[in-house]
């Protein structure tokens, strides 16, 4: 299915907002205009709202998470980024393996099975997109998504 995925993204965001408010934690959202690829909408759903949920969840009161999509020919970048408590390097390869979870005493307070990422890893490969994440400690974490994007349709239509 051909999406917007600005507008996409605002309605995730929209969503997501009365929780980041209550907690404090600033959403920001920049993407660049008129950005479509073909996803599956319900799954890519899925795949922001674990994102964001971790964002939300390994962030502490007063810290921002930006969300950022820009596009170069024919790639889209989506990049969520947030100021949270960050994944220790020894931890990052294996995040996205399924049942994993950094912290196994601060995983009983803060829930959660360690799905949320095995779940996201497998969407963006089955849409032939990839994923990657940077991370320090106490300092933040940036999940990059890369996406083949759709030319835009009138581009070509003076020729
Ligand atoms: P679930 O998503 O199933 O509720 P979960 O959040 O623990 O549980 P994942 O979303 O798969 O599981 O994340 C795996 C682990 O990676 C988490 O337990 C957490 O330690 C770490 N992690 C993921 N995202 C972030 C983030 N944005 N900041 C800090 N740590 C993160
Ligand atoms: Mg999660």
């Amino acid at each position: 299915e051909k999406v917007n995925i600005c507008l996409f993204m605002q309605s995730i965001l929209r969503k997501m907002e009365p929780a980041f408010e209550s907690k404090g934690v600033k959403l920001e959202f920049i993407c660049q205009k008129e950005t479509f690829a073909h996803i599956d909408p319900i799954r890519f759903e899925q795949v922001f709202l674990n994102l964001l949920d971790n964002a939300l969840k390994y962030s502490d009161t007063n810290t921002l998470t930006a969300i950022e999509i820009t596009k170069k020919e024919n790639i889209i970048d989506i990049n969520v980024r947030d100021q949270g408590h960050g994944i220790p390097a020894e931890d990052l390869p294996y995040i996205f393996d399924r049942l994993y979870r950094v912290d196994k005493s601060r995983s009983r307070l803060t829930g959660g099975y360690g799905l949320g990422l095995s779940i996201v890893k497998e969407i963006i490969d089955a849409h032939g997109g990839t994923i990657s994440v940077e991370s320090q400690l106490n300092k933040g974490t940036c999940f990059k998504i890369t996406l083949k994007g759709l030319y835009d349709e009138n581009r070509f239509a003076d020729r």
